[in-house]
């Protein structure tokens, strides 16, 4: 039984974010180019360990991010991320990739958030083309910050809908700063249509995947997974047919989950809940696209089957025009039949 090649299976990488999907031989690179200090987590240490169970461990992984972000200053650093990130996808199979990004983040080093993202979409036209790689683009607030801010980068997203920009996600600490307050945010990103992809149910419970559906409209959810923790947001979750991007390797790292079997993969799945695997931060985590389809695998013993059923999900839970997801889910079929 199984072991068809995870690599040959079409997919679609719908949880990845910017910074965060570099690699690590670029980080290093692009340091040692621009004289910027890397602590030993991002370099002989690498992978950094790290517990973000309680804040303290949260806090350390929000520095390692930023120290990673400053060495994205130029526009050359970006158009490389872009298609390095395309590359590595490309070589494990996946065919979409959605990247997310917080334009406010690098605004200051490009002369503004508008001038970011061209910058951005324009990488992603070119990385492309390169790779075969299809890349969109998600612009993410950042709920620690300002509702007013979110809306500002919802009204950026909203003016490059269906030229690169797919949806709007919101990210960092959910335990600071309810959901329900970036209400108006997407509103604006769902009107100019925009699909919503909020970050929830991972820090905090499955209250926080509620306020997720309720407030936000979530079309898909980033994590999600704590959503197991009341069976009846479980059945919602699969009659509504939201797809929650479940990153293992992220959640074991972070400490959300103790083992990457305890991460309730199995349980969603089995429940009928739409699931896209996502690598989240391989910069930060050490594990790709790939691995989350080998922990699938080999952790929940998920059969080709199933494993062809996890990367429909992605698929479906994408926003690939109609084409593009006819074809690719036409090559997951012939995936299983081989
Ligand atoms: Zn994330």
């Amino acid at each position: 039984m199984g072991l068809r090649s995870l690599r040959e299976l079409p997919k679609a990488h719908l949880h990845l974010h910017f910074t965060g999907s570099m690699r690590h031989s670029t980080v290093i690179d692009l340091a040692q180019e621009r004289g910027i200090w890397l602590p030993d987590a991002l370099k002989h240490q690498w992978p950094p360990v790290l517990s973000a169970a309680d804040e303290k461990g949260w806090f350390r992984f929000q520095r390692l991010y930023d120290i990673a972000r400053s060495v994205m200053s130029t526009e050359s650093a970006v158009r490389r991320l872009l298609l390095e990130a395309a590359e590595d996808d490309a070589a494990e199979g996946s065919r979409w990739l959605e990247i997310q990004v917080d334009p406010s983040g690098y605004a200051a080093w490009f002369g503004g958030m508008t001038a970011f993202t061209e910058l951005v979409l324009d990488a992603a036209r070119h990385a492309t083309t390169s790779t075969g790689v299809q890349v969109a683009v998600v612009i993410a607030a950042n709920r620690t910050r300002h509702p007013l801010e979110a809306r500002a980068l919802a009204r950026l997203a909203a003016q490059y809908a269906g030229r690169g920009v797919v949806g709007f996600g919101l990210s960092n600490d959910e335990r600071r700063g309810g959901a329900g307050d970036f209400a108006r945010a997407f509103t604006i990103a769902n009107r100019a249509g925009l699909i919503s992809t909020p970050h929830g149910g991972e820090l905090s419970g499955a209250a926080s995947v509620a306020t997720c559906l309720d407030d936000l409209g979530a079309h898909r959810i980033g994590h999600g997974v704590r959503a197991v923790e009341d069976h009846r947001l479980v059945d919602r979750l699969a009659e509504s047919g939201v797809t929650l991007e479940v990153c293992p390797g992220s959640n074991m790292s972070l400490g959300v989950y103790a083992q990457l079997a305890d991460v309730p993969l199995r349980r969603l799945f089995d429940a009928g809940v739409s699931v896209a695997l996502g690598a989240d931060d391989p910069l930060l985590f050490g594990s790709r696209l790939i691995d989350q389809y080998a922990i699938a695998r080999d952790v929940h013993y998920f059969s080709d089957p199933e494993l062809a059923e996890l990367a429909r999900m992605s698929v479906r839970g994408s926003t690939a025009p109609e084409l593009v997801r006819t074809q690719l889910l036409d090559e997951i079929d012939a995936w299983i039949a081989a």
